[in-house]
């Protein structure tokens, strides 16, 4: 495991981190922003029309990057995703995660892509006050604030989108805000869209920390705004192994196992994504095995490795381990998840889509798993588990900026197997975004406490 300078005690300070109002960047520091998010986050086809397929299917989308860059979201962005493309675009719901350090990859003796917790951090000029803060403040305090600083521009945005004319944003903090969202969706005025916040690395707190400390940090994350947590993000941290580091890519630490249970307790939806096979097994056992039954668990963005191997990528197991617990895996928009080139057509990349969400169908209709399935709930339909997670603005290269998403929808429809459509309209439903609000649903709702 890399070193953890923080510990249990030094988890005080995120009070007034919290409250801290703190304006997204103007002027020249949005400018830069602006400029690093054309620069990182290209997409090949853009203000796409809407596909009629997708026509009143909701369309959510379980990770996009998009605050980390720092320009103001409701202005035309120069991304995949600002919020007037997400209202023109359909989507019922967007989660925007907030990544805490993003080092420089690197390559292992075989090649392969790898990222070590050591190197430099590629997102850094995008936050220059932590330049400064940086000489003074240990890395994994700095990475800490990160969080909570993308959780303001989250607040920023959502309240700047209460009376708004283009968007009406509606934050799902709770199972409740979920039925708000489906009311106001069928009202007429501007489109409401609703949005979540997600953290993606927690990669300040320590293998050793007491359970009661993980619960208290845990607890503050949740009052910043929080509703889904990804334990590790590209490299292994205190609580767990990540599945692309250049070291060890271990299962949970003791750290880790209290974070999984507290996530499950509390409401808080647990994210698998970026994280080795060995946690996400182990994790996905913890979620069986809780005191009100199974909870379900998210793979928020990630690729099929039947479709494209390469470490990031799922394994039949990891397909089958989420399903089990009642959760769902987002299939990715991006070219490393997917595996095509450049210059293939514009056609065979959402072809590409279409496979590795043929590919996780696959893995899930394997006989002896639907069996499995059957006598562990007595029912089970393998579509339920299949969700979309574009890793928009993650500084990764896309066929299509969020407009492109109903082409997707569209794509699957016409995708077949012996002559018959794989994905009829019910189906599609659910895996355009049925699947991801109902178990959204499920996991934010905490556990009751005499459990
Ligand atoms: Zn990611």
């Amino acid at each position: 495991m890399p070193p953890s300078d923080v510990s249990a005690g030094s988890f005080r300070d995120a009070a007034p981190l919290v409250d801290l109002p703190r304006k997204l960047p103007l002027g020249l520091g949005g400018t830069l922003a602006r400029l690093a998010a054309w620069g990182s986050n290209r997409a090949e086809r853009r203000g796409l029309h809407f596909a009629p397929e997708a026509a009143g299917l909701p369309i959510v989308d379980l990770h996009a990057d998009t605050l980390l860059w720092g320009y103001d979201p409701w202005r035309g962005g120069p991304g995949h995703i600002d919020i007037p493309r997400l209202a023109a675009s359909g989507v019922a719901l967007q989660i925007f995660a907030a990544p805490t350090w993003t080092p420089l990859p690197s390559r292992d003796p075989e090649n392969a892509i790898c990222v070590n917790c050591e190197s430099m951090d590629q997102s850094l000029p995008l936050f220059p006050s932590e330049l400064w803060s940086g000489l003074k403040i240990a890395r994994q305090r700095r990475k800490r604030r990160r969080a909570f600083r993308i959780a303001r521009r989250f607040r920023e945005m959502v309240d700047k989108g209460l009376a708004h004319k283009t968007a009406h944003l509606v934050e799902i903090d709770g199972p409740q805000a979920l039925d708000i969202l489906a009311e106001r969706r069928c009202r007429t005025g501007p489109p409401a869209v609703g949005v979540l916040l997600s953290l993606e690395g927690v990669h300040w707190i320590s293998a050793d920390a007491p359970p009661e400390a993980v619960a208290a940090e845990v607890e503050t994350l949740r009052i910043a705004g929080f509703r889904m947590i990804a334990l590790t993000h590209r490299f292994s941290n205190g609580l767990g192994g990540a599945s692309e580091d250049c070291g060890e890519r271990g299962g949970l630490t003791p750290a880790g196992r209290a974070m999984v249970e507290t996530c499950l307790r509390q409401g808080i939806a647990l994210d698998l994504a970026h994280a080795s096979p060995a946690v996400v097994e182990e994790a996905a056992n913890i979620a069986l095995d809780q005191p009100c039954g199974r909870r379900p668990v998210f793979v928020s963005h990630a690729g099929v490795k039947a479709v494209h191997d390469r470490a990031r990528n799922l394994t039949t197991r990891e397909i089958q381990a989420v399903a089990e617990t009642g959760g769902v895996i987002g299939v990715g928009f991006w070219r490393s998840a997917m595996g095509w080139s450049d210059g293939d057509p514009w056609e065979s990349k959402l072809d590409r889509i279409v496979a590795s969400c043929i590919a996780v169908l696959d893995a899930l209709e394997e006989p002896a798993f639907v069996n499995r399935m059957f006598k562990r709930y007595g029912h089970y339909n393998p579509y339920e588990h299949i969700a979309f997670g574009s890793d928009f603005d993650g500084a990764v290269v896309t066929p299509f900026d969020v407009s492109g998403v109903s082409h997707v929808v569209a794509a699957l429809s016409r995708a077949e197997r012996d002559g018959r459509p794989i994905f009829p309209r019910e189906k599609l439903a659910l895996i355009s975004g049925g699947n991801a609000l109902r178990v959204l649903r499920e996991a934010l709702t905490p556990q009751p406490l005499d459990s």
